[in-house]
């Protein structure tokens, strides 16, 4: 893929999102469309399907897809399936369960947090007897990878426990729908919500939420914000076909051209093979080069790789970032609370080549800044 396959001169993104699409995703944004075409209408209706499908929630499910980037598409499921008296457990181990905490504070919306360290994932048994402790809650929210450290976090079993506890589950899935498998028929959950931009391979601007629909059906006026009210926009569309507000036409064309791909790929299986081949690429060649990852491997997502900072006094982030630049990379800062980072992203339209191509580029910037010492400071972790 590599150079072949993108813009000339723009670097392959290593990030956690916007990433890098393919050519043949951005042409598809070539043609203005109008929102009542036919056509598009045609469209919407088939990417909606095609998103279900992906979840195997062509039962009993439907896709509202709403603007924005895919924090929109969080506050409006939070906000839309949390009635007035509801409340939620949200579960923390980054920045994303952070945020799903503050989008609360702001809706007004009662929540609880359950908070691990960004290296550790949840204990199921931990989470079945917070709600055990607390009747008013309503809701479970949980991220499926948290993009923070890269870590993945027990899914099926908290799916398990939620719904036997008959609480309602909601799933913020941005960084692995499309990668890794998540089966509504295997993870029971009332919402999963993603992007158009991550591991769909589609361009910014549009995120969804797979509900289940007689769940949704309750939610009339829980939303705390017109724009965002999930109920409204489902039942726009189910109506004529349309979005209530101007849709994002050509994210839109992009997303239906990237779900043709993704299927050609050989669907999640396809894909996620894909990621998991560039993870293994990426973390063999950088350990080979001295550097640690954060995580352990075990509960690493092929999603994106924390690395921790070298410890060598010649180390800048800021020069490595323009150096990796220069050679057609851009690398992400690291986002972790307590240990200095970066992060290397191993999704989006990159190949085993362009991950090899990676950690070669980030030995010859190392050498150019004169970095000798590649793994961390020589004393204990916070
Ligand atoms: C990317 C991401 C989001 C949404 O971030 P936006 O910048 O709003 O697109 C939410 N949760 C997780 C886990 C993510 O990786």
């Amino acid at each position: 893929m590599g150079k072949s396959m993108t813009a000339s001169k723009s670097p392959l993104l290593l990030t956690p999102g916007p990433l890098t699409t393919s050519r043949s995703v951005k042409e598809a944004m070539l043609t203005d469309w109008g929102s009542r075409d036919k056509l598009f209408i045609e469209m919407n209706a088939r990417i909606r399907s095609r998103l279900l499908n992906i979840a195997n929630a062509k039962k009993g499910y439907v896709c509202v897809p709403v603007q924005g980037s895919g924090t929109f598409a969080v506050e409006a499921a939070l906000g839309t399936l949390l009635a007035k008296s509801g409340e939620v457990l949200i579960i923390i181990n980054g920045a994303y369960g952070r945020r799903m905490a503050r989008i609360c504070e702001y809706l007004g919306i009662a929540f609880e947090t359950y908070e691990t360290a960004e290296d550790t994932p949840p204990e199921p048994d931990q989470i079945a007897r917070i709600i055990e402790g607390n009747h008013r809650i309503t809701h479970v929210a949980c991220v499926h990878c948290e993009t923070t450290s890269g870590i993945l976090n027990p899914i099926a079993d908290i799916a398990y426990l939620v719904a036997e506890r008959k609480r309602a589950l909601i799933i913020d899935a941005m960084s692995t729908f499309g990668a890794l498998s998540l089966d509504v028929q295997d993870v029971p959950c009332d919402a999963i919500v993603a992007s158009s931009n991550k591991c769909l391979e589609g361009t910014p601007g549009m995120g969804f939420a797979i509900i289940r629909e007689s769940t949704l059906e309750g939610c009339e006026g829980n939303a705390r914000s017109l724009s965002l009210d999930l109920y409204d926009q489902w039942l726009a569309m189910e109506g004529n076909g349309q979005w209530r507000f101007t849709p994002p036409t050509h994210v839109i064309a992009a997303l239906d051209q990237a779900l043709e791909e993704h299927e050609q790929e050989g669907g999640v299986d396809g894909r996620g093979a894909r990621y998991k081949t560039n993870c293994r690429t990426l973390i063999d060649g950088m350990r080979k080069l001295g550097f640690q990852t954060y995580l352990p491997d075990d509960v690493q997502a092929p999603i994106i790789v924390t690395f921790l900072t070298p410890g060598d006094a010649n180390f800048d982030f800021g020069r490595f970032y323009d150096g990796l630049h220069e050679k057609g990379f851009a690398i992400y800062p690291g986002k972790l609370t307590k240990v200095d980072s970066f992060r290397m992203g191993c999704i989006g339209r990159l190949d085993e080549a362009d991950m090899e191509r990676a950690v070669k580029a980030v030995e010859e910037v190392l050498r150019d800044l004169g970095v000798k010492q590649h793994g961390p400071p020589l004393k204990k972790r916070a």
